[in-house]
């Protein structure tokens, strides 16, 4: 397993909608795999593959493994279709491609979603809460749909701006060790 290079807002392909996966091969179980492994330390809770440059209809989510690497259940969901089953709530939600962003958003708190899994046996899953939520946060990156849509046009450009300036700091720093 490896980890993979994140891709940041405002890289075009995060706007770009994804094509479904053709066929559950080796390649696309290790992609799966390197996506949990970048997910867990880059300290997110889900990874969608165009958050690792990729245009496939697939996403990785893992809500327990923060309580302890010893709870980590990661769940893959390749070519999924979520579908709404309860009301609306509010939670605050981060993603891994805006660095240090946050965004109150409104989300539905059941859903239910039918997706492959790493067999390209499909399954049928059902979620509530946070689960649920990180579920709808990476489909929408598979629409080329992330959480700057829902914002206004100023946070907007505040968050690419401190995004801009992160990813130079770090590259300064980067520069400095080598
Ligand atoms: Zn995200």
């Amino acid at each position: 397993m490896k980890t993979l290079p994140l891709r940041y807002f405002p890289d075009g392909i995060l706007f770009q909608k994804c094509e479904p996966v053709p066929e559950v091969t080796d390649e696309i179980r290790t992609l799966a795999q390197d996506m949990i492994l970048t997910m867990m330390i880059e300290k997110g809770i889900g990874l969608a593959a165009p958050q690792v440059g990729k245009l496939l209809r697939m996403f990785v989510v893992d809500v327990e493994w923060p309580k302890g690497t010893e709870q980590a259940d990661p769940h893959v969901f390749i070519n999924p279709t979520v579908e709404f089953k309860g009301p609306l709530i509010k939670s605050v939600e981060g993603c891994l491609s805006f660095p240090g962003e946050t965004a109150e958003l409104e989300r539905a708190k059941e859903i239910l979603v039918r997706a492959l899994g790493l067999d390209g046996q499909e399954f049928v899953m059902e979620a509530d809460g946070v689960l649920a939520v990180a579920i709808q946060h990476e489909n929408d990156h598979l629409e080329g749909k992330t959480f700057s849509d829902r914002l206004s046009w100023l946070r907007k450009s505040g968050v690419q701006k401190r995004v801009k300036k992160k990813l130079r700091d770090q590259k300064r720093a980067a520069a400095k060790k080598s």
